[in-house]
């Protein structure tokens, strides 16, 4: 198979120099695409900025915004048979990014922000008979929200997500597939749960694609 992969998390900027984002460190992102290849497969990792070197064969595609990711997502997803989204995409972008560097001006400072592209949610739209699967962190009414972004972003099964994780070697997750069913629990370190997930979705998911 190959499988586009994102990772890392994404950038938005205020002005020239200033941005929001968050701490994702890619390691999870990184560790499917190294899984993927171990396992024969061709990967496509689209990264936001991380301190990760791309795994030796993959198509490495680096990344800084939400929109540079979508594009980029969109442009690779029509050679792939699949795509995992384990990116920590920013839901909001400021409304506009001003030239040069803001100056203090004595006074609050209010930023209007709007809603990012959903990358996973446009993937889920053009899938066809290739599958998706998507990654949830959360850190109240977890199954719940997991399963709502698993039929409103079209994913073929969801990763929820233990919010420790961020940062870590190690993640405690569950696997909830298509019609909903923790199919199984991982709690291993990032490269272990990466070789599980491939391993499932060779099994379960890859027969789509054929
Ligand atoms: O941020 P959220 O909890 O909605 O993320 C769930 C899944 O959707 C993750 O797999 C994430 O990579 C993906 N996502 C995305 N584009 C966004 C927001 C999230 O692809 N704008």
């Amino acid at each position: 198979m190959r499988i586009l992969i994102t990772a890392g998390p994404t950038r938005e900027y205020l002005d020239d120099v200033r941005f929001l984002s968050n701490a994702s460190s890619g390691k999870m992102g990184y560790a499917l695409a190294e899984a993927a290849l171990l396992a024969g497969h061709q990967a496509v990792l689209v990264s936001g900025p991380v301190a990760l070197k791309a795994p030796l064969g993959c198509e490495f595609h680096a990344v800084e915004t939400t929109s540079e990711m979508h594009e980029a997502c969109l442009e690779c997803f029509a050679g792939c048979d699949g795509a995992i989204g384990a990116a920590a995409v920013c839901d909001y972008r400021p409304r506009q990014r001003l030239a040069g560097k803001i100056a203090k001006a004595g006074r609050p400072l209010f930023v209007e922000f709007v809603e990012t592209p959903d990358i996973l949610a446009d993937l889920g739209r053009q899938k066809s008979n290739r599958w998706i699967v998507g990654f949830a962190l959360e850190s109240t009414n977890q199954r719940e929200n997991a399963l709502r972004k698993l039929h409103a972003k079209g994913c073929d099964a969801i990763v929820l997500n233990d919010p420790a994780t961020i940062g870590s070697d190690s993640n405690r997750i569950e696997l909830i597939d298509g019609s909903g069913l923790v199919v199984a629990t991982w709690d291993a370190g990032k490269a272990e749960i990466a070789r599980e997930l491939i391993a499932w979705i060779e099994s379960n998911l890859a027969q789509k694609s054929r």
